[in-house]
């Protein structure tokens, strides 16, 4: 990298993404515009996020509803984006529908059902993504690949709901290629699912990568790279 001096190590963290971002950009013969860099902000105090921000992170995410809005109010949000990236409780509806840009994690018709009353009360328009659970792992959260197709026509139904695209998280795996035919197996139904056109349905963010696997990730098509532990180090959950 270029001599530069940064203000702080967040900074210079975000100049190194965007350059691995870059690089995979342009082995994937994509432009960088086509990609998002969200910072993932969990466990991280107000005052480093606000680094980040200031470093030119536009897309903040978390992943629990009670930490977001704790930390919303503390944060330097114009021109910057907040959206749930974990897994939301039913209960927990009421109090996040509109406090956040995008719920990343929608994987029932229940949940949607939630989203939907909320929003209908509130009087506005949610914005999701479908979570799908690309590995098939009992462990985690999102649709089973094969029942994406009936959810989405589902939730297409409900008129206070937007389905902006997918999100995935695959599993762990030291081997690139692996995590490759996850990552591609989510992008061929992102633009399966695009061409059939349905009402309510734009599939514009393909939200997937993390710290361990955004490059490959780049590669496969997402449009949304989610970065914690890059940008800000390590988490402590114990705080
Ligand atoms: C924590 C988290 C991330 C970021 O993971 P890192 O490996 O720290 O980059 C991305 N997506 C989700 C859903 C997460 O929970």
């Amino acid at each position: 990298m270029k001599e530069k001096l940064f203000a702080n190590a967040i900074e210079e963290n975000v100049a190194r993404i965007r350059e691995r971002i870059e690089n995979a950009c342009i082995k994937a013969g994509r432009d960088v515009s086509e990609v998002t860099l969200m910072g993932v902000s969990k466990t991280v105090e107000a005052e480093r996020v606000n680094q980040a921000i200031a470093a030119g992170i536009h897309v903040l995410g978390e992943n629990r509803v009670q930490e977001l809005l704790q930390k919303k109010p503390l944060l330097h949000l114009d021109d910057v984006s907040i959206h749930l990236i974990g897994h939301l409780q039913t209960n927990k509806v009421k109090m996040i529908v509109g406090e956040v840009d995008l719920i990343h994690s929608v994987d029932s018709v229940h949940l949607a059902e939630a989203i939907e009353k909320e929003s209908e009360k509130k009087d506005l328009v949610s914005h999701i993504l479908v979570e799908i659970n690309i590995g098939e792992e009992s462990s985690k959260s999102g649709v089973s690949f094969d029942q994406t197709y009936e959810l989405i026509d589902q939730i297409s139904r409900f008129p206070h709901l937007k389905i902006d695209g997918l999100m995935c998280i695959p599993p762990i795996s030291e081997d690139h290629t692996v995590v490759r035919q996850y990552f591609s197996k989510m992008h061929q139904m992102f633009l399966d699912i695009d061409s059939k056109k349905i009402d309510n349905v734009s599939m514009s963010i393909l939200s997937m990568g993390m710290s361990s696997d955004f490059e490959d990730a780049i590669r496969e098509g997402s449009t949304m790279v989610r970065v914690g532990t890059s940008l800000f180090g390590g988490r402590n959950y114990n705080i």
